[in-house]
């Protein structure tokens, strides 16, 4: 099918990808992407994709996996430390890239198959546009949703720990979870680089340690300047930058429809995904392929928008759940902090419920090893 005009809200990664695969598929339709902050602004540091995530765009769009791929950090390990114990999770692959960088490049691809950008514009009556179809690439806070949250079937929550996403140029070797004990409770940093000089450093604490450092009346300065004490061992004394690093609750985003009329929901509009199995992003851009590929298939809207819900929704429901799955294990570290670095490095890979000790084997050979050296009584 073709459409004549496609009315993007939102030029995050799920609006610019999604503008640039509809212009490709239909030359001759004027597609729009409207968004709100200038092409230079954006919020936090780098993100990661793990290898995974890095696969889908391999196979359903191999020009723009081969284009940006160069651009990414990359490493095959991940890194776990507990109690100032190192413990390496191999085979656990993940590639990194700045987060404007990444903004950049899907805006550079949207400019030239010519989809109409059209910055410092904010949507604020979706139900004005005059296209064929609309779609809420407009993340959390989403007002193409908020135009009918019941057609849409949101559920929204959140998680308990607080956040905060700070940057360092402490170039990282691998992504790594650092778990401390502080006086005011246990802690956890996530960790690693996403250029040769920049490092994204997220800061995770309990609600009670959160209060115990009184998080809630700093300043971004403070903040960051207390957490880069709390970690100097893992910063090697390199300060925390910030960047909007305030203090959020993850939110918990699920909508059980997508499509209401001619409006469709795409990436963090629709669902959220906890930054710790690194799917945001990936998600967002395996809705634009899929609403492409159903939009391409079938000859009326209503038909396209049909089957991408019905294709895309359970696909997408799985990634979310793990998501959530891990999110609640980060929610719950505060207790397991008394294990051993092995035990605890065990439960944090086992934590999504969906690995077995033959395919932890297959995944992590070298770990697994190690880790049963230690059940043995050979390692600490
Ligand atoms: C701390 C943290 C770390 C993360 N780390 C990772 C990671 O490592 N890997 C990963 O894959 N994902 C990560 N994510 C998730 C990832 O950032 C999101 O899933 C992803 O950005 C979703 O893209 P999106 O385009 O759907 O939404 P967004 O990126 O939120 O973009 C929405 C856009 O819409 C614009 N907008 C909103 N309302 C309007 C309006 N009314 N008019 C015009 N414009 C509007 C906004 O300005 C924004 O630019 C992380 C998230 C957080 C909070």
């Amino acid at each position: 099918m073709e459409l004549n005009s496609v009315e993007v809200v939102g030029g995050g990664p799920a609006g610019l990808y999604v503008a640039t695969v509809l212009k490709r598929q239909m030359p001759a339709a004027r597609v729009r992407v409207v968004e709100q902050n200038g092409p230079d602004a954006t919020f936090g540091f780098g993100v990661v994709f793990s290898d995974q995530a890095l696969g889908f765009l391999a196979t359903d769009d191999p020009e723009t996996h081969d284009l940006i791929t160069p651009q990414m950090e990359r490493w095959q390990n991940m890194t776990l430390v507990h109690r100032g114990a190192t413990v390496t999770l191999d085979g656990i692959g993940f590639a990194a890239i700045g987060r404007l960088e990444l903004l950049q490049f899907l805006q550079a691809r949207a400019r030239d198959v010519s989809v109409e950008l059209c910055y410092n514009t904010r949507a604020d009556h979706v139900d004005a546009f005059d296209a064929d179809l609309v779609i809420g690439a407009d993340g959390l806070n989403s007002i193409v949703r908020g135009s009918d949250p019941a057609a849409f079937g949101e559920t929204l929550g959140a998680f308990d720990n607080r956040f905060a996403w700070f940057g360092t140029t402490q170039p990282f070797d691998t992504l790594t979870q650092t778990f401390i004990e502080t006086p005011h409770g246990p802690m956890n940093a996530h960790h690693y680089r996403y250029s040769s000089e920049m490092s994204t450093f997220i800061v995770e604490a309990a609600a009670e340690t959160f209060a115990g450092y009184g998080f809630a009346d700093m300043d971004e300065a403070s903040s960051a300047e207390v957490c880069a004490g709390l970690f100097a061992d893992a910063l090697g004394g390199a300060p925390l930058l910030t960047n909007r690093s305030i203090w959020r609750q993850f939110p918990r985003l699920w909508c059980s429809r997508w499509v209401s009329g001619h409006k469709v929901l795409i990436g963090d509009a629709a669902h959220t995904a906890h930054f710790s199995i690194g799917s945001g992003t990936r998600l967002a851009m395996e809705d634009a392929i899929a609403l492409a590929r159903s939009i391409g298939e079938h000859d009326n809207l209503a038909d396209a928008l049909s089957a991408f819900e019905v294709s895309r929704i359970p696909v997408a429901e799985k990634i979310v759940k793990a998501a959530n799955t891990s999110a609640e294990w980060y929610d719950k570290f505060a207790n397991k902090m008394g294990l051993a670095p092995f035990d605890f490095a065990f439960d944090y890979i086992m934590r999504s419920g969906r690995l077995d000790m033959d395919r932890l084997r297959k995944l992590s050979p070298g770990f697994v090893g190690a880790y049963e050296a230690h059940l043995a009584g050979d390692v600490a």
